[in-house]
């Protein structure tokens, strides 16, 4: 989907609300710096009119005197960089502080978008303000060990639940510092067993690093599919319709085989995930059908692809969430 006009204005004024946000940090603390320490300020004045000195010995051609003057500016800049540690600051505690260290919240890196741009996008064209907040909730540093039983054994692998689990966030964690590395994986079992909140932990790992994610649950996607439906099915058009779903770095889709299932599904779940396998980008699939009900539900050709491309994960235990909520 392309952003219309307002919703590309909505996230230019984001932008410039951020800027003026980083500007009033930088002078609140320059004002503080002031109160606390007067000779910070001293020296900053100092520099003001050594620069300036600088500057003219340099258009009069006078590089000697260029030269020394510089000289004391490294020095009275070490003195401050000193005056603030000692005092307990962070070096860079005067400095403009951006959201978006690539592209200081401007959104744009040498003409083209930034990926926090990317991600503005996703986030206002699928209403990812949901799930931004139950990411809030479901990450890693609320993730409990102690939700899959060691006497809870899988009567296939003949493992406990939380042997399994161990090996599953063993994956998980590598799938994240590799990222991105084009693995995918998909996640299946019973409803309850954390197979969502796994997606979420993953999720939310990787927008703090910067990275695109688009997270739908599998009734919404079809929905969008639908919705686009094009008369003449031309792959520019879906192209255009599905950018961000093609493109973004992650795409997960939660609860598969909760949609109606029938050819048009199955062919755009086809097209989805075999892009973005031809494109080498990662996508996220959880389910709680088994691997016997996929293969009767989807395309022999989709199932082949997530066999051949997916590295998939049975987690079962215990639904963990009646043990999320004890004490
Ligand atoms: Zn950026």
């Amino acid at each position: 989907m392309k952003l219309n006009n307002s919703q590309y204005d909505t996230i230019m004024r984001m932008y410039d609300a951020k800027q003026s946000h980083a500007r009033a940090v930088q002078s609140a603390r320059y004002e503080e710096i002031n109160a606390r320490l007067p000779e910070y300020d001293e020296l900053r004045k100092e520099t003001a009119a050594i620069s300036a000195e600088a500057a003219r010995a340099a258009l009069r051609g006078d590089m000697t005197k260029r030269e020394k003057l510089s000289d004391k500016l490294a020095s009275i800049n070490e003195e401050k960089r000193i005056l603030l540690s000692s005092a307990g600051y962070p070096e860079d505690y005067l400095d403009l502080h951006y959201e978006c260290p690539l592209c200081n919240d401007t959104g744009f890196v040498g003409g083209q978008k930034c990926r926090c741009f990317k991600q503005a996008a996703i986030d206002l064209l699928y209403n990812q303000s949901n799930i931004k907040k139950i990411l809030l909730l479901e990450n890693f540093s609320n993730f409990n060990y102690d939700w899959y039983s060691e006497d809870y054994i899988d009567p296939v692998s003949g493992i406990s639940a939380l042997e399994n689990i161990v090996n599953v966030t063993k994956d998980v964690n590598s799938f994240i510092s590799d990222f991105p590395s084009g693995q995918n994986l998909l996640f299946y079992g019973d409803t309850g067993v954390g197979k969502t909140f796994l997606t979420h932990c993953i999720a939310g790992e990787l927008l703090g690093k910067g990275h695109s994610v688009l997270y739908l649950s599998a009734i919404d996607l079809f929905d969008l599919f639908s919705k686009y439906a094009f008369d003449n099915d031309s792959e520019a058009d879906y192209r255009d319709a599905f950018s961000q779903i093609l493109d973004c770095e992650l795409l997960i889709i939660d609860d598969l085989g909760t949609e109606l299932v029938n050819s048009f599904t199955n062919s755009r779940l086809f097209y989805c995930i075999n892009e973005r396998i031809l494109a080498g980008l990662s996508t996220i699939i959880s389910t709680n059908l088994s691997l016997e009900e996929l293969m009767n539900t989807y395309s022999e050709r989709i199932f082949s692809r997530l066999t051949m491309s997916y590295g998939i994960h049975k987690i079962f235990g215990d639904d963990i969430r009646l043990k999320k909520l004890k004490p």
